[in-house]
C-alpha cells in the first residue's frame, strides 16, 4: 500500500514538472514569435522614416545661403519628428518586453493631478497637427492621487497621441477629468477617424491595428501596453468609438 502512495505521489511530481516545462517553452515560443514579429514590423516600419531622415539630412546639406533658412528648419524639424517617431517605437518595444518580462518597477507617489495634467498638457500641445486644439477641463481644486508619475505619463502621453494622430487637422482633442470619492475618471476624447465595429473587440491585443488605419505609422503596440501599465496600476481602460466620427478612451484610476 505504502509503495501505491509513493508511486501516486511520483507520477503527480512528473505530471507537475512536465506541466511547468510545457509552459516554459510556450512562453519562450511566444517570445520568439513576439521576436519575429516585432523584427518584421521594425525594418517595415523604420523604412520611412529612415529615408525621410536621409533625405531631409541631404537636403539641408545643399541649402547654404542665408536665404534658405526657411527650407533647413522645415527639415529640421522632418528629422526631429521621425527621430522621435523611431525612439518611439524602439521604447515600446522595450516596455513590453519588460512587463511581459514581469521586471515593470511600480513606484508609487503622491501627485497634485492638475499640476501634473497641465504640464503634461503643454508638452503635448507641441506634437498637435496644424490648428489642432487640446481642450482641458480640469476639476476646480486640485485632486490628490497615488500613482506611478511614470507609468501614468506613458498611459497619457499614448492615449492623447492616439487621439492627435488618427484626428484632422483643426480638430479638437478634449481631455476632461471628474472625480468622485474613490476614482478619478480620465476622459480622452477625438473627432476622429473612429474605430470600425467590427474591430473593437482586438484593440487591446498586441501588433492589432484596426482596418482604417493602415496609411497611418504605428505599430499596433501602444494600446496594450496602455493595459498592461493599467493592471499593474489597479486601474481600467473603457473606450467609445464611432467609425468616421470619433474616439473616448476613459482611464479609471484610484486616488
Ligand atoms: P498604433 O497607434 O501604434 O498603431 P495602438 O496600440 O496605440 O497602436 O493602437 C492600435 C490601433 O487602434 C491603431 O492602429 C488604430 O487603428 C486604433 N486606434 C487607437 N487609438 C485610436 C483613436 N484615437 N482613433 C482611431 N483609431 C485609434
Amino acid at each position: 500500500k505504502k509503495t501505491n502512495i509513493h508511486l501516486e505521489a511520483e507520477i503527480i511530481e512528473r505530471i507537475k514538472a512536465e506541466n511547468e516545462a510545457k509552459k516554459a517553452l510556450n512562453k519562450e515560443k511566444e517570445l520568439n514569435e513576439m521576436k519575429s514579429r516585432f523584427v518584421s514590423m521594425a525594418s517595415h516600419e523604420f523604412r520611412t522614416p529612415l529615408s525621410t531622415i536621409l533625405s531631409s539630412a541631404s537636403l539641408i546639406a545643399r541649402y547654404t545661403n542665408t536665404e534658405d533658412q526657411e527650407k533647413r528648419d522645415k527639415h529640421i524639424k522632418r528629422i526631429k519628428t521621425n527621430v522621435s517617431e523611431l525612439t518611439s517605437i524602439l521604447n515600446e518595444f522595450l516596455s513590453l518586453e519588460k512587463i511581459d518580462a514581469g521586471k515593470m518597477h511600480v513606484e508609487i507617489k503622491e501627485l497634485a493631478l492638475n499640476e501634473y495634467l497641465k504640464e503634461m498638457v503643454s508638452d503635448l500641445e507641441t506634437i498637435t497637427k496644424d490648428g489642432q486644439t487640446i481642450k482641458s477641463q480640469l476639476p476646480d481644486s486640485e485632486v490628490m492621487i497615488k500613482s506611478d508619475p511614470q507609468l501614468l505619463k506613458q498611459i497619457i502621453t499614448n492615449l492623447m497621441s492616439n487621439a492627435i494622430k488618427y484626428s484632422d487637422i483643426g480638430s479638437e482633442i478634449q481631455m476632461n477629468v471628474s472625480h468622485n470619492g474613490e476614482k478619478i475618471y480620465l476622459a480622452i476624447k477625438d473627432q476622429g477617424m473612429g474605430i470600425p465595429e467590427g474591430d473593437q473587440k482586438h484593440l487591446f491585443d498586441k501588433f492589432f491595428r484596426a482596418h482604417n488605419s493602415h496609411h497611418i505609422q504605428g505599430t499596433g503596440l501602444g494600446l496594450n501596453i496602455v493595459k498592461k501599465y493599467l493592471e499593474l496600476l489597479d486601474g481600467d481602460i473603457t473606450f467609445e468609438s464611432v467609425e468616421g466620427k470619433g474616439s473616448t478612451f476613459t482611464i479609471i484610476l484610484n486616488k
